[in-house]
Order: C-alpha cells, then sequence, then structure tokens
C-alpha cells in the first residue's frame, strides 16, 4: 500500500493576528545561552543581567535612567507612587486606552479622570485636556496608543501652562518619535510594557519606568523592592515588584532586533495604507506630521464590522478589537458614575474599529488575503 502523497510544503491558509513563534525561532539560540548562564550563576534576582538590561534600554529610549518592572501595570503604578501625590489627586487620562492606564491611578489613591480622543489618530485630544483640569489635577499620562506618539507638543505646553506632570503611557510605543524625540523621554517618566504581544515582549510579563529622574529612579528602585537598599533595612514601604535576571538576560537578546522589528511593521503598514485607501468606506491609521508610528496594531475603521468579522472568519483571517469598552463604560469603573455620551468620540469609533493581523513575520501573500477579504466585504454590504 502506498502512502497518500503529501505536500512538501504545506499551504498555510489562515492568517493568524499575531505570531511570536516565527518572530523569535532565529533568537532561540542566543535566548537558550543567556538562559544557560543565568541557570548556571544561579543568580536569579538583580545582578548584572538586570542592571545591562536597564542600561541599553535606557540608551534606546534616549532617557538615563530605566528601572525594570514585573509589568507594565507595576510600572504605571510606581511611577504615580514616586511622584508622592495626596490622596484624591486626579490624573487624566483617555478613555479609550487598555484598563490598567486607569487601574494604576486608581490603585495609586488618585482618581482617573478622562477626555475625549481626537478622532484623527485615536489618541488623546490636547484641547479636551484643557477643559477637564480642575484645582485638583495633578498629572496627565497621554497613552501613545498603537504605537503612535501623542500629540506632545502641545500636551507639554498645556503641563507648564497649568504647571501638571506628565507620565507617558509608552506600553505600546517602544521606538516611537515624535519630531526625533523617542517616546520615554517627552514627560518625567514614561512607562514601557514587556508583555509578551508588544512590540519587545518578554518570556513571559515585565516593564519598566524611563526617566532623566534620577530621583524618581531611586525612588521606583526603592519601591520595587520593599523600601530596601540594603538587605533587611527598609527607609520606607514597598512591595515587589521586580523583573528577575532570566527576563532581563532574553529580554536584552530581543531589544537588538526591536529597530529591525519597528521597521517591518512600518513597512508592512505602509502596504496595508497604499492599498487599503483605494477600498472606499475603510478608514487606514493616521500618521501625525512628524511622528514615527511604530504600528504596535494596524487598526482600521469599517463601515459593517459584524460582516467584516464574518468574512474574515469564512476565509480563516483573524482579528481583533482594541478595545471593545471604553473604560469609562466598564463595570469596573461604574463607581465613576459615566454613562453613555460622556465621551462621544471614544464611544464612535470604537463601533467600528478593527485590528488587523499585524506582525513583523507578516507575508506579503498573507497582508494580500486580508485585503481581499475587506475588498469582499464592503462590496457585500453595499449590495
Ligand atoms: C499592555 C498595556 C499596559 C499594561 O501592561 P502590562 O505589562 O500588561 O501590565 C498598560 N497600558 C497600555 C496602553 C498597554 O497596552
Amino acid at each position: 500500500m502506498t502512502q497518500p502523497k503529501e505536500s512538501a510544503t504545506p499551504v498555510k491558509d489562515t492568517v493568524p493576528f499575531f505570531d511570536l513563534q516565527v518572530q523569535t525561532e532565529h533568537l532561540y539560540d542566543r535566548m537558550l545561552e543567556v538562559t544557560k548562564e543565568i541557570l548556571t550563576s544561579a543568580h536569579f534576582i538583580g545582578g548584572k543581567a538586570v542592571t545591562d538590561f536597564e542600561e541599553a534600554f535606557a540608551q534606546y529610549c534616549q532617557a538615563k535612567y530605566c528601572v525594570t518592572l514585573h509589568s507594565g501595570t507595576a510600572a504605571l503604578h510606581l511611577a504615580l507612587l514616586a511622584l508622592d501625590l495626596e490622596p484624591g489627586s486626579e490624573v487624566i487620562t483617555a478613555p479609550n486606552s487598555f484598563i490598567a492606564t486607569a487601574e494604576a491611578i486608581t490603585f495609586a489613591g488618585c482618581k482617573p479622570v478622562f477626555a475625549d480622543i481626537d478622532e484623527a489618530t485615536y489618541n488623546i485630544d490636547p484641547a479636551l485636556i484643557e477643559k477637564a483640569i480642575t484645582p485638583r489635577t495633578r498629572v496627565i499620562i497621554p497613552v501613545h496608543l498603537y504605537g503612535q506618539p501623542a500629540r506632545m507638543t502641545e500636551i507639554m505646553q498645556i503641563a507648564r501652562k497649568h504647571n501638571l506632570i506628565v507620565l507617558e503611557d509608552a506600553c505600546q510605543a517602544h521606538g516611537a518619535e515624535l519630531n526625533g524625540i523617542r517616546t520615554g523621554s517627552f514627560g518625567r517618566a514614561a512607562c514601557f510594557s514587556f508583555y509578551p504581544s508588544k512590540n519587545l515582549g518578554a518570556a513571559g510579563d515585565g516593564g519598566a519606568v524611563v526617566t532623566n529622574d534620577e530621583k524618581i529612579a531611586e525612588r521606583i528602585q526603592l519601591l520595587r523592592n520593599h523600601g530596601s537598599r540594603i538587605k533587611y533595612h527598609h527607609d520606607i514601604l514597598g512591595h515587589n515588584f521586580r523583573l528577575d535576571a532570566l527576563q532581563c538576560a532574553i529580554l536584552k537578546v530581543k531589544l537588538a532586533e526591536l529597530e529591525n522589528w519597528n521597521n517591518r511593521r512600518i513597512e508592512i503598514a505602509q502596504y496595508y495604507n497604499d492599498r487599503l485607501k483605494e477600498i472606499p468606506g475603510i478608514v487606514i491609521p493616521e500618521t501625525l506630521p512628524g511622528a514615527r508610528h511604530v504600528f504596535h496594531l494596524y487598526v482600521v475603521r469599517v463601515p459593517n464590522r459584524a460582516l467584516v468579522e464574518e468574512v474574515f472568519a469564512r476565509r480563516g483571517i483573524a482579528s481583533a478589537i482594541h478595545y471593545p469598552v471604553p473604560i469609562h463604560l466598564q463595570p469596573a469603573y461604574a463607581d465613576l458614575g459615566l454613562t453613555t455620551g460622556a465621551f462621544p468620540v471614544t464611544e464612535r469609533v470604537t463601533e467600528s474599529i478593527l485590528s488587523l493581523p499585524f506582525f513583523p513575520e507578516l507575508l506579503r501573500q498573507q497582508q494580500v488575503r486580508v485585503i481581499d477579504a475587506l475588498a469582499e466585504a464592503i462590496s457585500l454590504s453595499q449590495s
């Protein structure tokens, strides 16, 4: 009996939303090498692997200091605690972020106050920040959503005018720039996430605060380690929010690839832009003049999202929504008393956004399949 013939190269007939395995295949040897070094040294907490990565990432962000932490959420939380704000201080941020931005504000004893977004870039609208300022406002947290820097020039002007501190939520924007300045060096400090699917991701959870302010860096170093400089001597109360040596060693290997990955993201986004702008009804992402958008996500707006999702499902194409429910409408924030209509631009945008398959190794042929599916969905919705 003969075996049924198998094709030499299996045809990939699905398009995943994101593919981490293909991204790091060529780095396995180096990641295993550094892992073995840590395992043989048995130096798992702190030490050279941690400070080496911190130095390299600070340099990448064009900032003086980097303090690694166990998540982006921890970075936002400790950055706020390091500012020593009076309880009940108001912190202005965008309602269309991941919930962690607001959670950190709440758990730091402050109140999240939202300002609606600008419909072109999906980032916080500086004019609306100014309207949200009260005598209790202390901090603005612009989120560089989807990898695009927020309107930092205007935001820094507003902050100076009203004597407010700016903390950047750069969890989706490693390497993004505005007028040649990297995200991470605009505000007092910037918070990054190394969640595996971020532009720079660990082999697990991770995060960091980047800053030019030595006092903030020192304060966060204390807060992440039980307020301790010398073992069993505690200057202040803190947490255990450290990032371990294994994660830092792996992140350092991956950091060397980050510019290549970001440049690939920009090329892939350009091809989507060029092709999708020909399809009527699809709104492609708009890049702020002077910005380097590093496309953590490639998000379009579509007229009939349910139909697009149906066509995608039929053709084996994945997609996602970032995010399906704005923060002010989440049950977890019911106590803020905000209802539908509070932030109309965010709410309108939420109804039609769709994140397309996107990662640095996405193949042209996979992109073409996504584009064809979108074209089909649009022509179906018009017939
Ligand atoms: C991922 C993310 C966070 C939280 O980071 P974690 O590492 O998952 O805790 C915060 N803000 C934004 C905008 C994010 O995308």
